[in-house]
């Protein structure tokens, strides 16, 4: 038995107060009759980020990440934050009703589906260079939220990011607008395997739109 659609659907219920936030898969447990576990991120009630065993939380098992009898939340905070800033970012992207989601979902700014699990987001944190403080930036500013095209830098140098790409814009994602000739005047690009991929120039906008998405179908699989 693996996770199924049963479990997928709990994503979000509460348990004592504890959220369920992704599943992360199995793992053998006990020593004289193994059983396999159905392991959960969940959300304790103190904000810390813990992995725990999914039956035992939803039969009530389970009132805390630890904190109930420790009273230490050192270690949680790292993950709680990074977890904060992934709500932010599907925030962005996904809800329609966020301030900035214009700036964001509303031009095509999209997560990759590796990213829409929380854990998957703040294992590659943790191995990316996140420190408190900093926040998550996309390299280039047209492009998605995924391994390849994040980082994490602080608010100044993001400003300065998205100023130096702003004025060289066709006003399409990954369309390069070139003032000094007509005849290539679109040229568009996109974001793959670490660096800006060029794809040509063209005269048109409307070649120039069917050339980056056939690119994004090739290095993003996008259907
Ligand atoms: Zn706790």
């Amino acid at each position: 038995m693996s996770i199924n659609a049963e479990h997928l659907s709990c994503v979000g219920n509460v348990y004592n107060g504890i959220e369920i936030l992704s599943f992360t898969g199995r793992k053998s447990v006990g020593k004289k009759s193994i059983k396999m576990r159905v392991m959960c991120d969940a959300k304790c009630h103190c904000d810390k980020i813990f992995n725990t065993d999914f039956q035992n939380l939803r039969g009530g098992g389970i009132k805390s990440c630890g904190c109930q009898r420790k009273g230490n939340h050192k270690h949680g905070n790292t993950r709680n934050k990074i977890y904060n800033s992934w709500r932010g970012m599907k925030e962005r992207c996904l809800n329609p009703n966020n301030m900035h989601y214009e700036n964001y979902g509303g031009r095509g700014i999209r997560i990759c589906d590796e990213w829409l699990n929380a854990s998957n987001f703040i294992a590659w944190a943790l191995k990316n260079g996140y420190k408190e403080g900093l926040t998550v930036d996309r390299i280039n500013n047209d492009g998605n939220y995924e391994p390849s095209n994040c980082r994490w830098t602080t608010h100044g140098e993001q400003a300065k990011n998205r100023r130096e790409t702003k004025n060289k814009t066709s006003g399409v994602c990954g369309i390069y607008r070139d003032a000094r000739d007509k005849s290539v005047r679109y040229r568009p690009y996109i974001f793959a395997n670490g660096k800006n991929i060029w794809l040509g120039g063209y005269a048109t906008l409307d070649e120039a739109i069917a050339v980056r998405e056939s690119a994004e179908k090739k290095y993003w699989n996008k259907e």
